[in-house]
């Protein structure tokens, strides 16, 4: 069907610039989880973006991703963040898929009749988000519990399955035990908290989830005991950077694109002069854009690497996505600024943007830990300790 990464681009392009674009308003003011544009990406065939060819899926990595993403996230940042935990949390289940996995949810996923997420923050853990304390308990044969609570959860009760990282019982170092498993949402044992009522992303359906002695079958563990730091940082984490990184990139171009028209109809007629004539005001657009335009070469050559399997790929994706966060929130900021009062009012677009910008910082990895990480790497320091 996409023998040709162009075709999933124009695709993608003409979905976000009709559907998402005509519902992002909506989206936005009713936290309504953006389902019209999800489906129809599925349905174009979309969803196993980041799933291998010899799974049935279109076999794009981080780079793609990123593209997508900052395709959708010009129209409305809420269908962009969804759709990317959704290609991050298909990259999971492909990246030790069993015969069982393949069966019950990738080829359902490449179809376009299945929706996963990813479950891994808990309100205990926070931005370490690699230190689940949902526990895993051994019940019978080939049959385990799963009691926790997860926060923030994007999708959260709309998807059909969820990435869910737990503990297993008894192993004494949080961490080494840790592993992924596939929770279908019709489970029983799982409770949503309330909807999900954000500052920005409001349609992103992000809920707080309990799981209550959730049974799943030892089919439904991702890869091996022991497998989470491989995980964290071998498809997790690099697809997490890459859909945010993407998704915020197109966040700051449409509050350029925002600005740049507004300062181009702006006529004052005390003068007669048009604004986009102030020397001040082209500097400052020419500031803005050379910001977006770096932190966006960043990003590619980031997943470029990553694809490539470069040995610093994930310090790259660790600045890029850092990056992004701080000039999507000043872009967004700045743009504002350009545009004077009327976008200083409640419901016009930079209103949503900047909203919807804010988060970039606190979604994990956040920049903190991104910046710790990347001290740490370049210090050959371990990644991982509490401090
Ligand atoms: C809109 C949205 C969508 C999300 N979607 C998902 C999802 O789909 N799946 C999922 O699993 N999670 C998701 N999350 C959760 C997210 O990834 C983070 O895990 C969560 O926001 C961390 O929040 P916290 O409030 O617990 O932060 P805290 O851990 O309380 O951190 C507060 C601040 O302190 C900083 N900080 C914390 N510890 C340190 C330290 N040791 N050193 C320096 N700085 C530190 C953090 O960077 C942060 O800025 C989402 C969050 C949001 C807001």
């Amino acid at each position: 069907m996409y023998s040709d990464v162009s075709k999933i681009f124009d695709t993608v392009e003409d979905i976000s610039r009709t559907i998402t674009r005509e519902d992002a308003d909506i989206t936005d003011k009713l936290a309504k989880w953006p389902e019209r544009s999800l489906r129809k990406l599925q349905q174009e065939g979309l969803a196993g973006l980041t799933v291998p060819l010899e799974c049935g899926g279109l076999g794009h990595g981080a780079q793609v991703l990123a593209q997508v993403c900052e395709t959708l996230g010009q129209q409305c940042a809420s269908t962009a963040i969804c759709y990317g935990m959704h290609c991050v949390g298909s990259a999971v289940i492909a990246s030790k898929v069993t015969d069982y996995q393949q069966e019950k949810y990738l080829t359902p996923i490449c179809e376009g009749n299945h929706l996963t997420s990813l479950s891994l923050s808990e309100a205990g853990s926070g931005a370490h988000f690699y230190l689940p304390q949902t526990r895993m308990q051994y019940s019978s044969e080939h049959e385990y519990k799963i009691n926790g609570a997860k926060s923030f959860v994007t999708n959260g009760s709309k998807a059909d399955s969820y990435v869910v990282s737990a503990v297993a019982e008894g192993s004494s170092m949080p961490g080494e035990q840790f592993n992924c498993v596939m929770i279908k949402g019709e489970t029983e044992g799982l409770t949503w908290d309330k909807e999900w009522k954000g500052l920005g992303l409001r349609g992103n359906s992000s809920r707080n989830l309990e799981l209550n002695a959730v049974k799943i079958s030892d089919n439904d563990i991702l890869g091996q005991f022991g497998d989470q730091i491989w995980y964290v940082f071998n498809v997790i984490t690099p697809y997490f950077l890459a859909a945010m990184a993407g998704a915020y990139l197109g966040v700051a171009k449409s509050a350029i694109d925002e600005a740049t028209q507004h300062i181009k109809n702006r006529q004052f007629s005390f003068n007669g002069r048009s604004l986009a004539s102030s020397s001040v005001i082209q500097y400052q657009l020419g500031c803005l854009w050379a910001k977006y335009s770096r932190t966006r070469a960043l990003v590619h050559h980031a997943t470029e690497c990553y694809d490539n399997n470069d040995d610093n790929s994930l310090v790259e994706l660790f600045s890029a996505k850092a990056e992004v966060a701080n000039a999507v929130v000043e872009i967004v900021n700045e743009s504002m600024t350009l545009c004077g009062g009327v976008a200083y009012r409640e419901g016009s677009k930079l209103d949503r943007l900047l909203r919807d910008a804010r988060a970039s910082h606190v979604m994990s990895p956040t920049t903190e830990i991104l910046r710790i990480w990347t001290g740490r790497s370049l210090l050959d320091q371990p990644l991982l300790t509490d401090t």
